[in-house]
């Protein structure tokens, strides 16, 4: 029996030469480099007592050797569990124990700090550091670098990953070894990757995108990435000449913008620029295709599914949407009350169905059951339509959406109208409670800096915009809004701290 991600995405680079990464101080990671130090971590698990089905969590820094363990987990048919390097250690006792992990592995400095958690939850402590030391490593060091990859099928887990949390408590999706493969292949697949590609990588390596978007990708094509420990604009110009690929969320592409360095010279080498995990704003990819000439690939997924949709390679990549869905992925938007498809153009929920979709939530058989259907949809959370030629357009999520006087409000159609106004940067609307209509639109606005917006001008331009029920209640100027590592508006942080100020008397 074969192991299905490892034998597709690590076992052909077997001996390869080839680089797999760039590291910012001008080294170089082979495949081969990377494949036998992967065997050693693969070992040291074994002897660990690891066994295939057990989890292995990680707070590690980004690092070549945080992916060779991710390699490890796959070889060895450990489940592999990466955790957000900015979660404390209270939240990371959650995600031990949630998950049952059999092993912890910690940036060296935090060692101390977890030794307890991992004892009381009987996990084995390794520590992994930015520049490669620590316990794991050491021990590593010692193994062979071949090592008998453990037999996985299809539906065998590969990973947990633990969504977000941009709308309550993070949920431990179960992905198996096809979830993951099928969305490489993929992905590979439509975005035309291959050997000769370059893939600039700055993303974190614990969500979806840069672990498994970014990476399972260039695996799947033999391709290499430079592989930068965050983003930085200065490190991503310097690295753009030598790269033929970015992938990237919203606010990476704004923060190239703000640089003038970033040019059509610049940018000559680069084929493709991809966008996700949030939306991307009309103007920024107006502003980066009239700056560099390229027009971004904004793309649309999530922990549960890997990626749904793309806009197209080689069509019409048309801005406020996330293009089609994938090959081998079926895309329907549904009415909430009936579950019948909605005419093209209405809005309804996004539901996505294909071997992309996770197994279900660890330890949450009501939840996955609430949103997994028994035929196999995916119940996403997100509210879209489709447009005249079948793109997706994503319209907010649903937990976002606000019901005054029992008509629905989508928040994006208020941002998009205040966006557009003068001296404003963004917006973010959401949901206030009201005495006679339940609930209310209150816009939270960032003006461009230095700039005081006029909010007598903007509600003037919103009642021509909009109807009359759409109307914010308020508009109130913040200084910024709160988003997590990727990016995301955080709405329930913007509601919490929002809401209680407009409770009826
Ligand atoms: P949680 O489920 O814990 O609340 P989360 O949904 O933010 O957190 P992720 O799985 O990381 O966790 O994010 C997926 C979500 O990101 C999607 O459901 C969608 O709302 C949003 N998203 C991803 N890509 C895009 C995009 N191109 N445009 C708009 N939204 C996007
Ligand atoms: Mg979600």
């Amino acid at each position: 029996m074969t192991n299905i991600l490892y034998d597709a995405l690590f076992a052909p680079h077997a001996g390869r030469d080839a680089p797999f990464l760039h590291l910012p101080d001008g080294g170089i990671v082979t495949y081969a480099d990377f494949l036998g130090q992967a065997a050693q971590i693969a070992h040291v698990l074994t002897q660990a007592g690891l066994a295939p089905g057990d989890r292995l969590a990680a707070q590690v820094p980004k690092c070549p050797q945080a992916l060779a363990l991710y390699a490890a987990c796959v070889q060895a048919g450990v489940i592999f569990l990466p955790l957000n390097t900015g979660y404390t250690v209270e939240e990371l006792r959650y995600f031990v124990e949630n998950s049952g992990a059999r092993m912890l592995v910690c940036d060296p400095d935090r060692a101390g700090a977890l030794a307890s958690l991992a004892h009381a939850a009987d996990a084995v402590l390794h520590t992994l550091g930015a520049d490669g030391t620590g316990t794991l490593m050491a021990d590593a060091a010692g193994q062979p670098d071949g090592f008998d990859t453990v037999p996985r099928g299809r539906d065998d887990l590969a990973a947990f990953l633990y969504t977000s949390g941009t709308t309550g408590r993070s949920k431990g999706a179960m992905l198996s070894h096809d979830n993951l493969l099928s969305n490489a292949q993929a992905l590979t697949d439509i975005w035309r990757f291959t050997k000769d590609d370059v893939l600039l990588h700055a993303l974190p390596i614990f969500h979806t995108h840069g672990l498994f978007v970014a990476t399972n990708t260039t695996l799947a094509a033999g391709g290499a990435m430079i592989f930068l420990p965050k983003f930085d604009t200065d490190r991503m110009i310097e690295a753009m000449p030598r790269a033929t690929a970015m992938m990237g969320v919203p606010t990476f592409y704004t923060r190239l913008l703000d640089d003038a360095r970033l040019t059509r010279d610049l940018t000559e080498h680069m084929r493709l620029f991809v966008s996700g995990s949030a939306p991307l704003l009309a103007e920024t990819h107006e502003r980066f295709e009239a700056r560099t000439g390229h027009r971004i690939l904004e793309r649309y997924g999530m922990t549960e599914t890997n990626m749904n949709t793309s806009n197209p390679y080689d069509g019409e990549r048309r801005p406020g949407t996330v293009g089609f869905p994938l090959p081998g992925v079926e895309l329907k938007i549904t009415d909430p009350d009936t579950d019948a498809e909605v005419a093209p153009g209405e809005i309804g929920r996004i539901e996505v169905r294909g071997p992309n979709v996770f197994k279900g939530y660890w330890q949450m058989p009501e939840k996955t059951a609430a949103e997994l259907r028994p035929d196999g949809f995916f119940i996403t959370g997100d509210l879209g339509r489709l447009d005249e030629d079948g793109y997706v357009q994503i319209v907010g999520r649903d937990k976002d959406l606000i019901i005054s006087g029992g008509y629905n409000v989508y928040p994006k159609e208020i941002e998009v109208v205040l966006d557009a106004q003068p001296g404003v940067l963004e917006s973010a609307v959401i949901g206030v409670p009201h005495p006679d209509f339940g609930e209310t639109p209150l816009a939270l606005i960032v003006p461009q800096p230095g700039v005081t917006p006029d909010l007598d001008a903007i509600a003037a331009e919103l009642r021509d915009a909009l109807a009359r029920y759409k109307h914010p209640r308020d508009m109130l100027i913040v200084d910024e809004l709160p988003r997590n590592t990727m990016g995301k508006v955080q709405k329930n942080v913007l509601r919490e701290t929002y809401r209680a100020r407009f409770v009826p008397a």
